[in-house]
């Protein structure tokens, strides 16, 4: 079953009523959260067991679906704290800080004509919460093949889970192979012996990296007689970083998707599990791998919820070695790769080509054949333009979009 969050404004301001909720459920979760850990369960059924009787006779008239939604969203953040304790990461007693609560599907009711949500209270009571719909929306709301998943209500908007079985991958009639780097994706498109280069560009993504990197520098330096507002800032400033190369990458994988859908592609990706560049500080901040783990999952998940089939191969040697002959070189310094045999080329394209044999070798991607002589070395397919494709920020922080 996926998932699929969908993020809905309202019309008007919560009803206090609705508020009142609100609140009466962030101190449900933290009153379960701290019967769970004096009892160390975690699960759902258990916190159930444990405390509802008691967080029954505190809010007696909430509405009963409601308490126990609370209990899954104490056992899932006690779930994470285990972990974290499990780990090491010394971390303090977990508690719901901001405004929040969960409605499971029987909870509550979706018009999904109207955008109208009707959400229970308590008995006799329920308000009315408008949804703004956008096109956006529509996709979903009028898609017969979705059902409703969990409500979680925010103060200012709604996210609505919409569910789905995993539709079947389409069988490939071409296939897509794809190096990931720090800047780029570059790849392959092959089908027969029509095989091109692709290219998607995001130059920007280290750029924002540095620079949101010097500023936590910086502020770090100017705030250091005081840890928690440096802490705070810093917390700032990542989450910033964050959404910035988030927003890039989705566009990126968008446009590869898109690409692949109106070939029936399939896809192949590098299998960055085991990667990790640990030699030293500086250098492991610049390969942050992070941007590209992203993009990964996002390439994922909504190849999955659109059925295109995604294959991951081990990247292992993927740049030191000839398609052609096989030699495995020493070196994967320079742009372009340059074998005993003549074979040359891009050195992120050649690696592209390996990943595609390592998948066809493995029997990953059907029947499909793949002959890399037959690559033709003047065409190259842009997937992706980050001058059209990225919205320009004022601030003139981006690179490409120099304010005047
Ligand atoms: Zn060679």
């Amino acid at each position: 079953m996926l998932v699929k969050g969908v993020v809905f404004y309202l019309e008007s301001d919560l009803p206090p009523e609705a508020k009142f909720l609100l609140e009466d459920f962030r101190l449900t979760v933290n009153n379960a959260i701290r019967a769970g850990l004096q009892a160390r369960v975690t699960s759902r059924n258990a916190l159930c067991r444990l405390a509802y009787k008691d967080l029954r006779q505190e809010h007696p008239r909430m509405y009963a679906k409601h308490l126990v939604s609370a209990f899954e969203v104490a056992g899932s953040i006690l779930r994470n704290h285990r972990k974290r304790v499990r780990k090491g990461v010394a971390c303090r007693i977990p508690f719901v800080k901001r405004l929040m609560m969960k409605a499971e599907n029987q909870a509550y009711k979706l018009d999904r004509k109207s955008g109208v949500i009707d959400l229970p209270i308590r008995a006799g009571c329920h308000v009315v919460l408008r949804l703004i719909v956008s096109q956006y929306h529509r996709k979903y709301l009028d898609d017969t093949a979705l059902s409703l998943g969990s409500l979680t209500i925010l103060p200012d908007r709604v996210i609505v889970a919409f569910r789905k079985d995993a539709p079947k991958p389409y069988a490939p009639d071409s296939v897509i192979s794809l190096d990931t780097n720090e800047r780029s994706v570059d790849g392959l498109f092959a089908k027969g012996d029509d095989i091109k280069a692709l290219k998607a560009e995001f130059p920007d993504v280290a750029m924002i990296q540095q620079r949101h990197h010097d500023r936590r520098k910086r502020l770090q330096k100017k705030k250091a007689h005081d840890r928690r507002i440096s802490r705070e800032l810093c917390r700032t400033e990542g989450a910033r970083e964050h959404h910035r190369i988030d927003y890039r990458m989705h566009q990126v994988a968008d446009s590869i998707l898109k690409f692949a859908e109106e070939r029936k592609s399939a896809i192949v990706l590098e299998d960055l599990k085991g990667i990790r560049a640990k030699r030293s500080k500086e250098l492991n901040r610049r390969l942050s791998m992070w941007p590209r783990r992203k993009l990964h999952q996002i390439i994922e998940y909504k190849a999955q919820w659109k059925g295109i089939p995604v294959f991951k191969v081990d990247p292992r040697n993927s740049s030191r070695t000839c398609p052609i002959c096989g030699r495995v070189q020493d070196s994967r310094m320079g742009i372009e790769f340059r074998c005993e045999c003549g074979w040359h080329l891009d050195r992120h394209i050649n690696a592209s080509i390996n990943l595609l044999q390592t998948a066809i070798s493995n029997g990953m991607a059907g029947g499909l054949r793949f002959n890399p002589g037959a690559f033709q070395h003047d065409v190259m397919m842009i997937l992706y333009d980050p001058v059209t494709g990225a919205r320009s920020e004022p601030n003139g922080t981006s690179g490409i979009c120099v304010a005047t």
